[in-house]
């Protein structure tokens, strides 16, 4: 095998020598997205409900109990509505001392709500887990990643310290809007099992379903990849979709695969923060800054024809 090219040159430094950081990250959706897009005519979908109940009554208490085995926390990214639904899931999360994420009130689309009502369901969400869990949430994930071009500005006001909804490097690196700053911590789809599950007629997904094996390879690869090169793995995982049989076994032989290889940082989104900003406090390193809004109107060379 050839020698692998350095593909990251400003890679952070990972606490303990590790070669990189790994975050399974879980969005507890349920079926916040069933009301979303069929408001009036949810509670007639009876099969795709129950699809997306499985996630929080049983998958959930299986993913709990795996990352109690492995004795690792993670991140999980709750809409506050379902909250306020599945209390007892999200109380059980909270026990194992996991991390609760900002993921809107009812999986709203930001980019598609004017400002003021994106900040309106954003603050109903802090209060929700402010209230459910004493503490502010210290990062957000746009549902479906409609991060709008108010976004940044609104978790900036509230405090928020990461977002993780972008896919702008493999790294963390700096957002700001020119006033303040916070901490991205990207993905890609090619690490959302959405891309290898989903299926389902009345959400308007339907393509081919991948043996976990196969969404595996992905992982996988993207996760050596990340060991060789020093950048952050954070895959995207909805319990309803990898809380079924196959798919949870295939997780579980992923972390023995991760464990195996050794000299892996496992941890939850906001210890990733704490780390990337110690080393920049320290001066140890620092990361590349994307500004946003990434323009300030649509692009002028291009025009409707009068
Ligand atoms: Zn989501």
């Amino acid at each position: 095998m050839t020698a692998h090219r350095q593909l990251i040159p400003n890679a952070p430094p990972w606490p303990n020598g590790a070669k990189c950081a790994v975050a399974f990250t879980f969005d507890l959706d349920a079926d916040s997205i069933l009301h979303l897009a069929h408001h009036q005519n949810a509670t007639n979908l009876v099969a795709t409900m129950s699809m997306l109940q499985y996630g929080p009554r049983v998958a959930m208490p299986r993913i709990l109990a795996l990352f109690r085995e492995f004795k690792i926390k993670q991140t999980f990214f709750i809409p506050a509505w379902c909250i306020e639904q599945y209390p007892d899931a999200v109380a059980a999360t909270l026990a194992d001392g996991h991390e609760i994420g900002h993921h809107g009130y009812l999986h709203e689309h930001p980019n598609e709500l004017s400002r003021e009502r994106e900040r309106y369901w954003f603050l109903r969400g802090m209060d929700v887990i402010e209230k459910f869990t004493g503490t502010r949430p210290q990062g957000f994930r746009a549902p479906a990643y409609r991060f709008s071009r108010d976004t940044l500005d609104i978790l900036l006001e509230e405090g928020l310290r990461y977002d993780a909804s972008l896919f702008g490097d493999e790294i963390p690196y700096r957002l700001t809007n020119g006033e303040g700053a916070l901490i991205e911590l990207p993905s890609h789809y090619a690490m959302d099992d959405w891309a290898h599950y989903m299926v389902g007629r009345d959400l308007d997904y339907m393509m081919p379903i991948k043996a976990p094996a196969h969404a595996m390879d992905v992982f996988r690869s993207e996760f050596d990849a990340a060991w060789r090169h020093g950048a952050v793995w954070i895959a995207v995982w909805h319990p309803f979709l990898s809380g079924r049989l196959a798919r949870m076994e295939a997780i579980g032989e992923l972390m023995d695969y991760m464990s195996a290889k050794g000299d892996v940082w496992f941890a939850t989104l906001a210890e990733i923060t704490d780390h990337i900003e110690g080393l920049i406090a320290r001066g140890e390193w620092s990361p590349r800054t994307d500004h946003l809004p990434q323009y300030p109107a649509p692009i002028p060379e291009y025009e409707e024809e009068p």
